[in-house]
């Protein structure tokens, strides 16, 4: 599939583009943004190449839950999880999505504004 061979997250999955992974199992993949917005920021990206929210099948349910539990663990294991920290989707390009491969945003280490910008 052209769209994996070119996907910048898929790379990463692949280990064709160097990251700073923090966690790596067959189904989810964890690492450092290399554009941080947060003293923490942290990418959770599944390891199939799944776009968007609207790509996700019925039978990606565990995948999804997954990226959820690796952000957890992810809190914990980096220590941040009593501090709070807030997950992001930008689901679309007028969302903010600019990687077309599924990822939650994990950001913690400062205040955060609502309504977000
Ligand atoms: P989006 O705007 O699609 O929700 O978020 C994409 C995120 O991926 C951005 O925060 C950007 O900094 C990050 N990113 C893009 N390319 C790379 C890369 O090659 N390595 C890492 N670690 N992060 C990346
Ligand atoms: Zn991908």
């Amino acid at each position: 599939m052209a769209d994996v061979e070119e996907c910048v997250f898929c790379k990463v999955a692949r280990g064709k583009i160097p990251a700073y992974i923090l966690h790596k199992d067959e189904h989810v993949l964890a690492f450092h943004d290399i554009n941080p917005q947060a003293p923490v920021h942290v990418l959770i990206v599944p390891i199939k190449h799944i776009t968007d929210l609207e790509a996700i099948g019925a039978e990606d349910a565990d995948i999804v839950a997954r990226m959820f539990q690796a952000a957890r663990k992810v809190a914990q294991e980096l220590r941040f999880e009593s501090n709070g920290y807030r997950l992001v989707i930008n689901n679309g390009r007028p969302a903010g999505q600019i990687v077309p491969h599924l990822h939650l945003h994990v950001l913690s280490g400062r205040s955060f504004g609502w309504p977000p910008g």
